[in-house]
Formats: structure tokens, sequence, C-alpha cells
């Protein structure tokens, strides 16, 4: 199995890229914030609670996140080449988790690319993005800043944590969607080889 990870601040176009890359390599897409927003539309438990946490710019909690990436895990399609993360994990303990239920599925995570974009083309990404999709938590700019700032403290620090592992990449974010696919796409052929 290809289980990657997407890595990056808000608005630094994990979204976009994981959608491409899942379609070159046949992967599964899970996206705890797609999936945190169908909760809201469906007006779930779960949903309800989230909405508060995105809305404000704050990082929803771990139980909430795990266990959705949990059913996930156990519900999806076994013919799929590998599974690319997208906005999981975002924080240690997310991290931890996805690591202990991919330890007991044999199949761990392989790399994790990130993308690397400066602060104020993140604000303008996410200013640009809410207008186009109506995203409540991309519209207001200091939620956007808070967002970053969020990231810094609680998102960050997982580069030390694959890097400990040896799983971390590096990749400018700052290119055209296509230049950047292609040098995502260049880094995770060095890995098929070893799948
Ligand atoms: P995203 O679509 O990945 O930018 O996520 C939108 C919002 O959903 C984030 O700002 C958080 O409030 C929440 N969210 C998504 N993924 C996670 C996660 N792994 N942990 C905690 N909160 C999350």
């Amino acid at each position: 199995m290809l289980n990657l990870i997407l890595f990056g601040p808000p608005g630094s176009g994990k979204g976009t890229q994981a959608v491409n890359l899942k379609e070159r390599f046949h992967l599964l897409h899970l996206s705890t914030g797609d999936l945190l927003r169908s909760e809201i539309k469906q007006e779930t438990k779960l949903g309800l609670e989230a909405k508060h946490y995105i809305d404000a710019g704050k990082l929803v909690p771990d139980a909430v996140v795990i266990g959705m990436i949990k059913d996930k895990l156990d519900q999806h399609d076994k013919d799929v080449k590998g599974i690319i993360f997208d906005g999981f994990p975002r924080t240690v303990p997310q991290a931890e988790a996805l690591d202990k239920l991919l330890e007991e599925k044999k199949c761990p995570i392989k790399k994790v690319l990130a993308l690397k974009v400066n602060d104020e083309e993140l604000v303008r990404r996410m200013l640009t993005r809410g207008i186009i999709s109506g995203r409540s938590d991309d519209a207001d700019e200091n939620i956007s800043r808070g967002r970053i700032t969020e990231y810094n403290h609680k998102t960050a620090p997982l580069a030390d944590y694959y890097k400990a592992q040896h799983k971390f990449v590096e990749v400018d974010g700052e290119g055209s969607i296509e230049s950047i696919f292609e040098l995502l796409s260049k880094e995770i052929e060095k890995n098929k080889v070893a799948v």
C-alpha cells in the first residue's frame, strides 16, 4: 500500500493536489475537512459540534477526527493502491493514533509530502477560495490568519515527528498547480518501487 500524507498549512493547496494525485496513483483520498463539512451539511450531532470549532478557525478535538478516520479505514475499498491523507493528522496525538491504526493493518505511512507556501500567499488563497466556495472559515481574514497561527502551534511540530521517521519531504508549493503536481508525483514515483 502506498499510504501518503499531504501536509501543509491551510491554503497550501493540499485539497487540489490530493484530488489530482488520487487520480494518477489510484489512491483513496481521505480529507478530514471534507468529512467534517459533509457532517455539517447533514446536520449530524458530530457536524454541529465541529462547526463551532471550524467557524472559529480552531482545530476540532482529536477524538472526533481520529474516530472519523478509524471508521473510514475500517470501511474502505481494499482495491485502492493506497491512501492519501489530506488535512490529517494535524496534531502529534493524531499522528500517533494514525501510526497505530496503520500498524494494525501492516501498511504504514510511506511518505509525508509537505507543501511550503509563505503566509501572505496563504491568506490571499484562502480569501479567494472563500469567495468562490463560500466556505465561512475562508471568508474572514482574521479567521484565516488565526488558522495559520493554529497550524504553527499544533500542526507544524509534526514535521519533526515525521523527520525522525525519515519520511518528511518538503516541496515548493508556490508554482503553478501543474508544476507542483509534477514535483509531488516525482517524489511519489521514488516510493512506488518500494510498494
Ligand atoms: P481543511 O478543509 O483541511 O482546511 O479543514 C477545515 C477545518 O476543519 C479546519 O480548520 C479544522 O477546524 C477542521 N479540521 C479538519 N481536519 C482536522 C483535523 N485533522 N484535526 C482537527 N481539525 C480538523
